[in-house]
């Protein structure tokens, strides 16, 4: 049986015409099969055989979850307690969770399988899943591409049909532009909707969780179960998780917000282009009003991201010391060195290098000139976003300057990297939920995705204008 989405599934489990364990099998069957893309780091085989038993009884006695049926991935940066998780690091060999994400958790408590965890960029920092220390991933669709970072595993599990839905995280991007490149949903929630407990820090003010899928209607049932409120991360919102029902369209005409200098920018691929006038046409016939907007900062975006997000690190990354947890050097004396070293072997290079970079915007002689001016910065991304979309139901953005590169490309200068990331940053900076969608098809034979952005904790019209807009 081909999957289509999860109501589909149930219905078959619900009339018996269809078992888990043969669905689960038939899927770590296929991953095993997809080996060489480097997807998975570990298969939770035994586990997901164990699950897949129970919930065919559940189906039976009808006590079966809101997710019964799905089987999903987890990025390797999600905590699952008795499960390795490494954030693609080998400064966290041999380390086990101690406790579950409580986004996994939710997803568990209603019967969704959880298979294994995905390759990623180390401590989710790249756009290529190259800065993983276990290998990049191959884009399914073409083994000589890049599937994106750093959700690169995440985004390749589901385009490869290894799992239904994956969980990646996005501080920059991480979602939607691996979505993209693989031709498939990714949704990066608005900052709080998704509790961060147990979720591996990169840049916690910036931080989401969020699902990849092929249809919308998981997106949601994921969503819901997910999302809402959590004693143990202060940051989430008090809110309840949303009910998105049907996603059926907004019923009123819709003003769109999009910005002409992003498509006039000289990086953006010509078809990418081409694309987006002509879905911002299609969507000015069906009758929707669209408003070009002047927006002054698209330069400063990506500055303003790397400023913040690496000064975060550098102190979210201050814990691996080769004490309390994970690899510690062999050829350390005493305990600065165990410091030293451990770091210095444990971490690769990009992650180092956002640490130094890190450390250096928030010492005390530049602080005022970087870190304090990006987060007065950061305000004015936040306040614009904010009236552009006091004015407007949504802003349309191409997710990605390109279709998937190459990869091992001899990059010597990061920076040229940091640049794939201008059109996804600014949603994380405002905290705005963003998705990208795969509307796109190139003459390389690549898929690509536009992005869409709402208000915050307007979760729910963004997948309703965004199924809307797939289907136009
Ligand atoms: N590419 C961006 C970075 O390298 C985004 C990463 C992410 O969203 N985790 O930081």
């Amino acid at each position: 049986m081909k999957y289509t989405c999860l109501a589909d599934l149930q219905a078959e489990l619900k009339a018996g015409s269809v078992k888990m364990i043969d669905v689960v099998n038939a899927h770590i069957e296929r991953i095993e099969q997809h080996a060489d893309l480097n997807i998975f780091l570990e298969v939770f085989a035994g586990d997901a055989r164990e699950r897949a038993t129970v919930v065919d009884q559940k189906f039976q006695h009808g006590s079966a979850g809101k997710l019964a049926g799905m089987i999903i991935s987890i990025k390797d940066n999600m905590c699952y307690k008795g499960h390795g998780v490494s954030a693609s690091s080998k400064i966290l060999e041999g380390f086990e969770s101690l406790y579950t994400a409580t986004a996994v958790q939710r997803l568990i408590d209603e019967d969704a399988i959880i298979i294994g965890r995905t390759n990623c960029d180390e401590f989710a920092m790249g756009s290529s899943n190259e800065n993983s220390a276990f290998g990049s991933v191959k884009n399914p669709l073409n083994h000589k591409l890049s599937p994106g970072g750093s959700s690169g595993g995440a985004a390749a599990s589901v385009a490869a049909d290894l799992c239904h839905v994956a969980l990646g995280s996005d501080t920059g991007g991480s979602i939607r532009q691996p979505a993209s490149f693989t031709g498939i949903i990714g949704h990066k929630p608005t900052y709080g909707r998704v509790s961060r407990y147990g979720l591996i820090a990169y840049a916690s003010s910036f931080d989401q969780i969020g699902p990849f899928a092929k249809d919308m209607s998981d997106i949601a049932r994921v969503m819901e179960v997910m999302g809402g409120a959590d004693p143990m991360d202060s940051t989430c919102s008090l809110k309840a998780a949303d009910e998105h029902g049907d996603l059926s369209a907004p019923e009123d005409k819709l003003k769109i917000a999009y910005f002409p200098d992003v498509l006039d920018r000289d990086g953006l691929d010509p078809e990418i282009k081409t694309h987006i006038q002509g879905k911002l046409e299609e969507l000015k016939a069906a009758g929707h009003e669209l408003n070009p907007i002047e927006f002054p900062y698209i330069d400063s975006l990506v500055p303003i991201y790397y400023i913040l997000t690496t000064a975060e690190a550098s102190s979210n990354l201050a814990r691996y010391d080769g004490v309390h947890m994970g690899y510690r050097s062999e050829n350390a004396t005493d305990l600065e060195s165990t410091y030293k070293k451990s770091r210095t072997e444990g971490f690769g290079e990009e992650v180092k290098r956002r640490i130094m970079l890190g450390t250096f915007v928030l010492s005390s002689g530049y602080y005022d000139a970087y870190y304090g001016k990006a987060q007065k910065a950061r305000n004015l991304i936040r306040q614009k976003t904010d009236e552009i979309l006091a004015e407007n139901d949504a802003i349309l953005l191409p997710t990605s300057p390109h279709t998937a590169f190459p990869l091992d490309q001899e990059l010597t200068d990061p920076t040229v990297m940091y640049l794939e990331d201008i059109f996804t940053v600014q949603a994380n900076i405002a905290g705005n939920p963003a998705i990208s969608i795969p509307t796109g098809k190139h003459s390389n034979g690549m898929p690509f995705g536009i992005q869409l952005m709402t208000n915050r904790f307007e979760d729910d019209k963004l997948l309703r204008i965004a199924k809307m807009v797939s289907e136009s």
